[in-house]
């Protein structure tokens, strides 16, 4: 198959969170099953720096229609690889600047026009560079538009550049809701500004256009696709995204095992596997005495990582802070993000400094350590599209406590529950529920037989990219 994607994040040239690894390895994988992969990227300052990048050619000069204004880009493209084709949209107003979406305090002002002018000029290269496309797949709010302005495209100039378009919602909380002027900058017809079309609430919602316009629509896990449809969880579109559940899936992304896996990770101080785990013992002592804990400590460890939001739950946690003093535990938490939870856990650990570590900031190797050093990884998030740490902590054999919502409820099962196929403990996301899954796992600690039971089921599970992309295959050739 010809498959063209298009996103604003792209491991490993710009990377803001999950989108950027689920488009990198879903891509990647998709080329080693043999099939031909053209990617579209905005062309940031640090995507056109990164040393792959560092023989991109230019290919097409574009002029794009904004409203009653034409502006130019360029399109630049390199292959890394073998039947993988990156495409960098460049225009140096929009995309030369240190972040994708925002200074940090708040997003650009003219994220609309950056990711009309986006999508537009994918259309356009589309065209010009005569890619017919089996599947164009977009990705998340940026990219939303895609499909439409495709099929405005084939209708303006009499040619099929895709067969079947596929949008994916990463986020739903993440809509692109912007003031209605912005709709004259699509060039759509003014029919499309309305309730069946962008129009919601007197604003533009460009999430609203790929989960309408779209041939398929998919979201990150079985369970997230049934919440979205609900008031609870589709933050305002979930009568948007009921219209087309005859045409919506989810499907759960994989795990990078080049990257996560404790019997090859170089980013911890020892290596191990289900067969020897030995190795994890050294890494729980090293995680111990880099966070200012006593490394012989024997009892049990909670990791959390996780950008410092509500999402994550980080407030359940500061209401049960007074559980690891008062009972024989230790936690370390490695998120940075909102100043008042940094500033809540930094006091947590101050009051006990021999029980509680935070570590604010961002921090790779950190991660991999807490994953591989830890005994349970908490994360119970108040909704969770997919999650991803709650899967590296299984494949680590670090049990998860979760909560049951979305990509959570399909990828860990409470063991007690469940005590032959458990793997994790669950509760629901409020601070009550969540004290007792802590005292639940105290309890799995000191009963060491199940404890290795449950650990060997976390790390006999299979979540790689291998299974997630076979189901995106299964999804296009039905499609098709
Ligand atoms: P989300 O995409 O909602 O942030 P996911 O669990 O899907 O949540 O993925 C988050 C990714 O970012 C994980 O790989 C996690 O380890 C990583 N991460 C989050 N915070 C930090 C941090 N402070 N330092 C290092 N890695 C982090």
């Amino acid at each position: 198959m010809k498959i063209v994607h298009a996103a604003s994040e792209l491991y490993p040239y710009m990377k803001t969170g999950g989108l950027a690894d689920a488009v990198g390895a879903l891509t990647a994988t998709f080329v080693n099953m043999g099939h031909e992969v053209s990617v579209f990227l905005p062309g940031y300052r640090d995507a056109l720096a990164h040393p792959l990048a560092a023989g991109a050619e230019r290919r097409f000069r574009l002029k794009i229609e904004m409203g009653d204004q034409f502006l130019s880009g360029d399109v630049l493209t390199f292959s890394p690889r073998k039947n993988l084709t990156v495409f960098l949209v460049c225009r140096d107003e929009y995309y030369d600047r240190r972040y994708p979406y925002g200074n940090g305090e708040r997003d650009y002002e003219d994220n609309s026009d950056r990711f009309i002018f986006f999508c537009k000029a994918v259309v356009e290269t589309m065209r010009l560079a005569d890619l017919g496309a089996d599947i164009v797949h977009t990705h998340d709010w940026q990219t939303a538009l895609l499909p439409l302005l495709l099929r405005e495209a084939e209708r303006r100039f009499g040619v099929t550049l895709a067969m079947k378009t596929v949008f994916t919602i990463h986020n739903i909380a993440f809509q692109g809701l912007f003031s209605a002027v912005c709709f004259a900058r699509t060039n759509l017809p003014d029919e499309l500004f309305s309730m069946d079309g962008l129009e919601y609430y007197g604003q533009v919602n460009f999430l609203k256009a790929g989960i309408l316009f779209a041939d398929r629509v998919t979201t990150v896990s079985p369970r997230y696709a049934m919440e979205i449809q609900t008031p609870e969880f589709g933050c305002g579109l979930e009568g948007v995204v009921q219209t087309r559940i005859d045409d919506l899936s989810g499907l759960i992304n994989g795990v990078d095992t080049d990257v996560w896996n404790p019997s090859t990770d170089k980013l911890i101080p020892a290596r191990y596997s289900a067969r020897d785990l030995a190795g994890k013992n050294t890494c729980r002592r090293e995680l111990l005495r880099q966070c200012g804990l006593d490394p012989t400590f024997a009892g049990p460890v909670y990791g959390m990582i996780c950008r410092l939001t509500e999402q994550k739950g980080v407030d359940l946690v500061l209401a049960n802070t007074d559980f690891f003093t008062k009972r024989d535990t230790r936690f370390v938490i490695l998120g940075s993000g909102d100043r008042r939870m940094e500033a809540e856990l930094g006091k947590a650990a101050a009051a006990a400094p021999a029980r509680i570590s935070v570590c604010a900031r961002h921090d790779e190797s950190m991660s991999h350590l807490i994953e591989a050093g830890s005994d349970f990884f908490l994360m119970p998030s108040l909704f969770e599209p997919c999650g991803l740490n709650q899967m590296y902590s299984q494949v680590y054999g670090t049990v998860p406590v979760v909560s049951r919502v979305g990509g959570l409820v399909d990828t860990v099962r409470d063991s007690d529950e469940d005590p032959e196929a458990g793997t994790g403990i669950m509760c629901e996301p409020d601070a009550v529920s969540l004290r007792d899954a802590l005292e639940r796992a105290l309890a799995l600690f000191g009963d060491k037989p199940r404890l290795a039971a449950v650990q060997q089921r976390c790390m006999a599970r299979d979540f790689s990219w291998k299974t997630a992309a076979a189901a995106y295959d299964a999804l296009y050739r039905d499609a098709l």
